[in-house]
């Protein structure tokens, strides 16, 4: 009976560790599952194993006793195979057929161990029985295989292992003596026991989930502290980047403050300008990054032009290129297909950033720039080609080529740049799922070759743009709302909107356009000023979305035309967003977006008489002039070259810009009723204008100034209206004293504009 004392302790401790085993990993995944499939065989083996050693003391029928030996063998041999796919699985050698190989060679040793013969041999005192046979024999040949493999494939691995290499190995070990001791002593039945002994010496070491945790843990670690430690420096070399060029600006400010002549300080300012240019690219390529990091950064394809897209490019840059005396040649593959589908603006960043890299880092030579292409079905593979006979990379610096801020040469530092460009154009080639390669010789040049899939489109996008170019918008029968607190901003825009026929509706200020909107009055569009005294256009549209059923597509117009604007006007909700004054291209682009998505077919022709849209005429009353339904068209130079009289001489003659002011007024009858306007108002704006300031209350002032700039503008004062922006800026930052120092000044310009005008009127 003693016998049975060793396997039922084994049995006893098996159920514990199972028990904790289930109690403490909630997720049986990966390498866990094998470790809990060697806790059941272990549990198998010891159960049959006793089971067997009982039967024979019953004197129970050998069949069933073999039987009993037979699937304690296979639960060995699944033993060592579940614990070799363990270290497979910890050791991250997972592949596609593993798991397959693993139930086909288990079915096998099931078959083999099964169909064979085992015998069973009782010692001469009865008490103990030595299984043999083919059956055992197999099962003892294909575990100790098994086991030596598991044993190659964790020396191999121990990299992988890392700390758990000792723990793997002690166990092997383990078994192995474990395997012998059965050997010499078969009548010390011991195999299940030590079997279930090692499991707990795995689960104490590598199995534990708080031992794995705290590894995990560990792990994490290490990584945070990395993506912070590259924060931090992304940071201070951004800051760094930054503040370059911000010196230079605050230097060559403090030059102009102290110029000596307008030329040293016009000198000064295009320095300015150049730094500030340097400033925006930064900025512009920190936003791109961070874009593409945050996943923001979208890819929209449309189909485009394939060969005007490549040689605008190299159009564009080829003046830079040969300004350094740097021969430039371009080779556009004849065979390109005519129309591709992709996103060509960031195509054209891409071969932008390339072509300006080679621009700067070549002094002499030459660079060539190809695009060749390969054609399979509908799919047309790109492969640009950017190479220069310039300073070349060292072969140790090209795998931080792509890095953010990464510039490589010390001598770098005279040459503009940010270190962005690399990064940015592998980012967005890696977007649109391609490929860049570099090649490079230090000190004889470099190319970059960059292979992109594009889509042929099968469309004669030539005709479409024609059709896009000369359709003429016509808004007859829409009705178009437009608030501005500005009368002279509501009469222009009136002109401007007039060419298209709507039906306007100008109010002057947001209350009111609510109101109109509440009354049920149906708007097609509403432009809306934004800077309006009281209610602001940003929060009039809070207001009007708030009134139910309210969808008007609404467009926001501003002065202060900087970029990022449009992104804040449509986060506030406004569909789109145009610059005062208001441009035609900007204008009919915006137009045609928010009534093509409508799905209004832009007309062709020429717009039909308004009057037709009128109900109060009935259709015999309307004349219809067919000379006047050719396109309007836009007045050239000459013609208003021929409009500016000698009257107009006095104006001109002052200083006034006339002719900028045409461009937006149209003709001089419009000039002048405008200007009337202008100065019936200007005296009574000004004594308001005086009174914000002795009461100091630079919130209405600023409103005030802000409105007399943009009539400067249209009516070409250009110094009025670069004044009133001093004004607009120093009011918005509540500088009182120099309000009040420099409001004299602003006064007399006015007083003269307004004697001025008051001649010329006199004229007209
Ligand atoms: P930037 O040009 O603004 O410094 P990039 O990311 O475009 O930043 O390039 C990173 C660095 O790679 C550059 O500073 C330069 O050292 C190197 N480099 C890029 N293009 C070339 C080239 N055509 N020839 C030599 N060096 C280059």
């Amino acid at each position: 009976m003693y016998n049975l004392y060793i396997p039922l302790c084994g049995l006893v401790l098996n159920i514990i560790l199972f028990i904790l085993y289930v109690w403490k990993v909630n997720n049986v995944g990966g390498e866990n599952r094998f470790y809990f499939a060697m806790l059941v065989d272990t549990f198998i083996m010891t159960l049959f194993c006793i089971a067997a050693i009982s039967l024979i003391y019953i004197g129970y029928s050998q069949e069933i006793i073999k039987l009993a030996n037979k699937i304690e063998c296979f639960a060995i041999f699944n033993y060592f195979i579940n614990l070799f796919m363990y270290v497979v699985y910890i050791c991250n050698l997972r592949s596609k057929n593993q798991i397959s190989i693993y139930w086909i060679i288990n079915i096998i040793m099931f078959l083999a161990i099964f169909l064979t013969p085992v015998r069973l041999e009782l010692t001469n005192d009865l008490t103990y029985m030595v299984s043999t046979g083919f059956s055992v024999n197999i099962t003892t040949l294909a575990s100790s295989l098994v086991l030596l493999m598991t044993f190659i494939l964790a020396i191999k691995n121990k990299n992988k292992l890392k700390e758990k290499i000792i723990p793997i190995i002690l166990l092997l070990v383990f078994i192995v003596v474990v395997v012998i001791i059965r050997g010499l002593i078969p009548e010390f039945i011991c195999l299940e026991f030590l079997a279930t002994v090692a499991m707990l010496i795995m689960y104490f070491t590598i199995e534990n989930p708080d031992v794995k945790m705290a590894n995990q843990l560990e792990i994490a670690k290490e990584q945070a502290e990395k993506a912070n430690q590259a924060k931090t420096e992304f940071l201070s070399s951004m800051s760094h980047e930054i503040r370059t060029p911000l010196n230079a600006i605050v230097g060559f400010s403090e030059a102009i403050v102290n110029a000596q002549s307008l030329e040293e300080a016009k000198e000064n300012s295009k320095d300015i300008i150049d730094a500030s240019n340097t400033l925006l690219d930064i900025v512009n390529g920190i936003l791109d990054i961070s874009k593409i990091e945050s996943g923001k950064l979208e890819i929209i394809n449309s189909p485009y032009d394939a060969k005007e897209v490549f040689e605008s490019v190299g159009k564009l840059i080829k003046p830079r290129i040969e300004e350094k005396g740097i021969e430039f040649k371009m080779f556009i593959a004849e065979d390109l297909p005519p129309v591709l589908y992709g996103d060509y603006a960031n195509v054209k960043k891409i071969i932008t950033n390339l072509l300006t890299n080679a621009a700067k880092y070549t002094d002499k030579g030459e660079i060539c720039y190809r695009v060749n292409c390969i054609k399979e079905k509908n799919i047309c593979r790109l492969i640009i080609s950017i190479e220069d006979t310039g300073s070349g990379i060292k072969k140790e610096s090209i795998d931080k080529l792509f890095t953010k801020f990464e510039r490589l040469e010390e001598k770098n530092t005279t040459i503009e740049g940010t270190g962005l460009g690399l990064a940015i154009t592998k980012q967005i080639v890696g977007l649109m799922g391609g490929e860049i390669i570099v090649q490079s010789v230090y000190g004889s040049g470099s190319k970059f070759t960059v292979a992109l899939n594009q889509r042929i489109e099968k469309i004669d996008l030539k005709a479409i743009k024609k059709e896009e170019i000369t359709g003429n918008i016509d808004l007859s029968g829409k009705k178009i709302l437009v608030v501005d607190d500005n009368k002279l901003n509501l009469k222009v825009a009136s002109k401007v909107l007039g060419k298209y026929n709507p039906t306007l509706d100008l109010v002057d200020s947001g209350i009111a356009a609510i109101e109109k909107i509440k009354n049920k009055e149906y708007y097609d569009l509403i432009l809306m000023d934004d800077m309006m005294p009281k209610l602001s256009g940003v929060e009039t549209l809070k207001e009007l979305k708030k009134i139910e059923g309210f969808s008007i597509p609404t467009i926001a117009l501003t002065a202060n035309a900087i970029s990022g604007m449009k992104e804040k006007y449509l986060s506030d909700g406004f569909n789109d967003y145009l610059a005062k004054p208001i441009n035609k291209v900007e204008l009919e682009r915006v137009l045609r977006t928010i009534f093509s998505d409508k799905k209004e077919k832009i007309d062709k022709f020429a717009p039909l008489p308004k009057e037709l849209y009128q109900m109060d005429k009935t259709l015999t009353d309307i004349k219809i002039d067919y000379n006047e339904l050719n396109h309007i068209k836009e007045k050239s130079e000459e013609q208003i070259k021929v409009e500016l009289k000698s009257k107009e001489e006095i104006l001109i003659n002052n200083g006034v810009d006339l002719k900028h002011s045409l461009e937006f007024l149209g003709n001089m009858q419009m000039y002048n009723e405008t200007l009337q306007e202008f100065i019936n108002e200007i005296n009574n704006k000004l004594n308001k204008l005086e009174e914000y300031k002795e009461m100091d209350n630079m919130e209405d002032y600023r409103i005030l100034i802000h409105s007399i700039k943009s009539d400067a503008k249209y009516l070409g004062f250009k110094q009025l209206a670069e004044k009133s922006y001093q004004h607009e800026m120093k009011s918005k930052e509540k500088d009182i004293q120099y309000i009040k120092e420099d409001f004299e000044i602003l006064k007399e310009m006015i007083n003269k504009i307004i004697a001025i005008s008051k001649e010329y009127l006199k004229e007209v």
